[in-house]
């Protein structure tokens, strides 16, 4: 059973600083399983920015990856029951709807090299560089389910919105800080890139190269520092859908004090979000 954790409420916008008409913030969304929030964090303007870009992660990204495996969702009742794969006959590609439990289920698995400014902090561009974007699949459930397709394979399609994820991956770790450290307890960089002022997204978010096992916890979050001349970098390590072997990923946070950190930051989470 997961456990929910309500942060202490922050009674500011955490993107903008907006003071009024503040709502609950989840730091993964409730789409990606996400339990734990801060209330009163984040205002009605910036809220529609992201859930935009988290609306794109639930449904381009990770839509049916959430249909198969039942990952929660707020519309139950909306929830489609079948998947479509596609079967290709004589050059004649056709699309069937097939019951979830007989779909081949995808995962798209977004690797992208180290946030630049752990490469190089003079250099920042937008894209992809030296990312790698594949799809992880699992056998269908049922795959007896196939036989009322008169159909001799199937294929399935997964689409890949990587600077939906980027956000996203961004937004988590900015909302988590804010929730164990404060507004106040960090030099926050990361607002302008998950509301979209900022278009290089790969300068702070990236990943890294580590096994892919499978955990049993949802997703897995670390904190990382590193030492710089006056301050500390706070970086956040997290592998969204690590139960499902999902890549790692790592993004800058910003910077705050010896102080601060020794006080406050829990240095291994790996909680069920
Ligand atoms: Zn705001």
């Amino acid at each position: 059973m997961s456990k929910i954790t309500a942060y202490r409420p922050v009674n500011l916008c955490i993107y903008c600083g907006a003071k009024e008409d503040l709502r609950d913030e989840h730091i993964v969304p409730y789409s990606l399983g996400g339990l734990s929030f801060l209330p009163a964090a984040s205002c009605r303007e910036c809220e529609a920015v992201t859930s935009a870009f988290e609306g794109r992660c639930a449904s381009v990204n990770f839509g049916s990856f959430r249909i198969r495996e039942n990952v929660q969702t707020r519309n139950p009742k909306k929830r489609p029951k079948n998947l479509s794969m596609i079967s290709t006959e004589d050059d004649v590609a056709t699309v069937h709807l097939v019951p979830k439990e007989g779909v081949i289920a995808t995962m798209p698995l977004f690797r992208f090299r180290p946030p630049g400014y752990l490469l190089d902090p003079t250099h920042k561009e937008i894209g992809w560089t030296g990312a790698t974007f594949e799809v992880k699949t699992d056998a269908p459930r049922q795959q007896k389910l196939w036989k009322n397709y008169k159909a001799p394979s199937f294929s399935v399609t997964q689409n890949f919105d990587p600077d939906s994820h980027a956000r996203l991956l961004a937004k988590i770790a900015h909302a988590l800080t804010v929730g164990h450290l404060g507004l106040n307890g960090f030099e926050a960089w990361l607002p302008p890139y998950i509301l979209g002022n900022d278009q290089c997204l790969s300068y702070l978010v990236g990943g890294f190269d580590a096994n892919e096992e499978s955990l049993n916890v949802l997703h897995e979050i670390r904190y990382e520092v590193w030492p710089t001349k006056e301050k500390f970098i706070v970086l956040v390590k997290l592998r969204l859908f690590a139960q499902f072997g999902g890549p790692h990923a790592q993004i800058v946070v910003g910077t705050s004090t010896s102080e601060m950190l020794d006080r406050k930051l829990p240095f291994v989470i790996e909680a069920n979000a």
